[in-house]
């Protein structure tokens, strides 16, 4: 006889676990499934920050040994390395977590509420039957398979999205264009001395379309990386040119920890995260922060919402799509709207260069405070002076500024697109009208200027 349970997690990163632990705290009967053995669970390839607001959202306290370090803030360098913005915020300060324990301790919350964990296990496919979600075969250690049986099934299998994609004829699934996609190559080097703050260094030649990072983790340990758009460029070389261009890698290393890549779904969330008795979140639902690429706050949020609904559906009797579509209502207004806004600044960022940038963080068109704000809450304010105008016209670019202008006003509208989620019956009218909306802001804010 297969095993029943009310909810079956495939992929125990940041959403799953945080989805298996609260679902399992409802009372449900929860099985958590992960390719990782117990031990590796967490240990992910990541610039490794997270914002405390994140956890005070989700009421969660670390113990010291998931992070290195926390920083007040982080710091921002133009391209010309002429100007830097140091964006701090009373209240909120910046983890440097340590991810192998950091995600070690999502998975021992989970665990301690009672939910079933089997480790070394891959999830290979959906089960349907009369079109409803109904379960998944896993193939666990030396191949042997096995088909589980849930009243929801959750892929939470990151970036891979292995159970979204086997919905994309059924519609479910959107594909991530390039631009969308960030390719990106990290190391954790050893170093000599330590950077005081988090940097992100603007360069549309040497990270085209993201950026380059150097993340201090406590004394002598720095994570550093870049994100490139998928087809631009080969992140790896591009991390050697960084190496010797910063004065704070460059003969400054004294060994490497660890190397790796992966990838970074930056973009607004999908339009639909449920099906029939299926729910996607984290990566596998691109609940990423577009701008800065951090995922990590908003998929433990998409795994806390998506437990809360499919505890009222189980409640009611219910798993179908309308059922559980309240996950996205949820998703949308509590984190979707900013993410919307914030794509609509990411298309108007990419299509600058590196003359823009420069000039526009020497004329202090974003302030510190601003750009924070911006990143927090996915609303965008300007400062716009006359002498800024004056020099963009000088350069041969009046156009610019009215562009960035309309970005702010787009990012205001697709914001409101998003906090006016629509109802099952009203989906199909809405998705097409975001698909227009977004087309048009490519066409409007994001060619080269
Ligand atoms: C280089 C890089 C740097 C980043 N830096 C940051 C940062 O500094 N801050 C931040 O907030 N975010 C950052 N992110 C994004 C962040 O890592 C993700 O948004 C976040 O981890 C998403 O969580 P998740 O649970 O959805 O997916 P994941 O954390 O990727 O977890 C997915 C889990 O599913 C498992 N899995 C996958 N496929 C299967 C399968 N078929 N069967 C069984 N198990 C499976 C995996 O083993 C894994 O445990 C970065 C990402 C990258 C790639």
């Amino acid at each position: 006889m297969p095993k029943m349970y009310d909810v079956c997690v495939a992929g125990a990163g940041a959403a799953g676990a945080t989805l298996a632990r609260e679902a399992a705290r409802k009372g449900l009967k929860v099985l958590l499934v992960d390719k990782s053995p117990k031990e590796k669970v967490g240990d992910k390839v990541c610039g490794d920050a997270l914002g405390s607001h994140h956890l005070e959202r989700l009421g969660l306290t670390l113990p010291r040994e998931t992070y290195f370090s926390i920083y007040p803030g982080i710091e921002i360098h133009s391209p010309d390395m002429q100007s830097r913005l140091s964006v701090i915020a009373e209240g909120v300060s910046a983890y440097a977590l340590n991810r192998l324990e950091f995600g070690q301790f999502l998975l021992k919350l989970a665990l301690d509420s009672g939910c079933e964990f089997k480790p070394e296990t891959h999830v290979r496919e959906l089960i349907i039957e009369q079109g409803s979600v109904v379960g998944v075969r896993l193939a666990g250690r030396n191949g042997v398979k096995e088909d589980v049986y849930a009243k929801v099934t959750v892929d939470a299998t990151g970036s891979s999205r292995t159970l979204s994609r086997m919905l994309q004829p059924a519609g479910f699934d959107q594909e991530l264009n390039d631009d969308e996609t960030l390719v990106c190559y990290r190391e954790i080097l050893e170093t000599r001395m330590t950077p005081p703050m988090p940097a992100i260094y603007l360069d549309m030649n040497d990270a085209p379309g993201g950026y380059f990072w150097v993340f201090p983790e406590g004394e002598g340990r720095v994570n550093a990386g870049l994100g490139v758009t998928k087809g631009s460029a080969n992140p790896k070389l591009l991390f050697r040119k960084w190496v010797d261009r910063l004065p704070c890698l460059k003969n400054n290393i004294a060994g490497v920890f660890h190397k790796g890549g992966g990838i970074v779904p930056a973009r607004r969330p999908i339009d639909s995260a449920v099906w029939n008795g299926f729910i996607a979140v984290g990566d596998a639902a691109f609940m990423v922060n577009p701008l800065h690429g951090g995922g990590i706050g908003s998929s433990m949020t998409g795994g806390f919402l998506a437990a809360k609904v499919i505890a009222e559906a189980l409640e009611k009797g219910r798993v179908d799509e309308e059922a559980l579509w309240g996950f996205n209502t949820e998703y949308m207004r509590s984190y979707g709207v900013k993410q919307a806004a914030l794509d609509v600044f990411r298309v108007f960022l990419q299509g600058l260069n590196n003359e823009l940038i420069n000039y526009g963080l020497a004329q202090g068109l974003i302030k510190s405070e601003d750009l924070l704000e911006a990143s927090m809450g996915g609303k965008l304010r300007l400062n716009i002076t006359e002498k800024a105008a004056r020099v963009f016209a000088g350069i041969g670019k009046p156009g610019f500024l009215l562009k960035l202008n309309r970005t702010v006003k787009l990012m205001e509208d697709f914001r409101q697109f998003y906090m006016d989620y629509p109802p099952p019956r009203g989906f199909y009218e809405w998705r097409v009208r975001v698909k227009a909306f977004h087309e048009r802001v490519h066409e409007e804010v994001g060619r080269p200027s």
